[in-house]
């Protein structure tokens, strides 16, 4: 299947000069969405996942249903100031701004393996951030996997050595 048809991109969203990769044309088409979902699931096949580390906002679309669909657990890195109980933070700069991200303390147990979901790669601090934390709380980063990459930033170069995959690269 032609995912890529079902990306739509915008200029100048949400600034000037970044052309945002609009993924709402894919979740509009259930086989296009359940595409996506086995494209960012089948890699990990043979690998013991535990936990899914889902990345706000559009991370959620894609790890919720991962995690469901493979008995893994669900784990929201949330935006600053949306989590309700103790956590940790770790700040990171986007391709358009800074920006802080944040976990529950007790979200994961010493040794699991995690595997970090986002829809986007593009510089890589914020998967980078994720990745801190998931260390921070003494897990392991079995792998990580985002739809899309752009690959003229680089983003992966921020997290060498760790498995990455990604789908649909521009
Ligand atoms: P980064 O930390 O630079 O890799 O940024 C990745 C995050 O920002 C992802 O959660 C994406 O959803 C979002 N993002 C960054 N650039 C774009 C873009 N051009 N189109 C859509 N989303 C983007």
């Amino acid at each position: 299947m032609d995912l890529k048809k079902y990306i739509r991109d915008v200029p100048d969203f949400p600034k000037k000069g970044i052309i945002f990769k609009d993924i709402t044309p894919l979740l509009q088409d259930s086989g296009a969405f359940q595409y996506s979902l086995q494209a960012m699931t089948s890699p990990w096949k043979g690998i013991k996942i535990d936990s899914v580390l889902a990345i706000e906002s559009r991370g959620f679309i894609f790890g919720g249903a991962m995690a469901a669909q493979n008995d893994w657990k669900f784990i929201p890195l949330r935006k600053e100031g949306k989590l309700p109980y103790h956590k940790l933070s770790e700040s990171y700069s986007l391709e358009y701004g800074t920006n802080t991200v944040e976990i529950h303390k007790d979200a994961l147990q010493k040794g699991e393996n995690v595997l970090i979901v986002d829809d986007l790669l593009a510089t890589g601090g914020t998967i980078k951030a994720g990745i801190n934390l998931v260390e921070k709380l003494e897990a392991n980063v079995a792998g990580i996997v985002a739809l899309i990459e752009l690959t003229f930033l680089e983003g992966k170069k921020q997290f060498q050595g760790y498995e990455f995959c990604s789908i649909l690269k521009y």
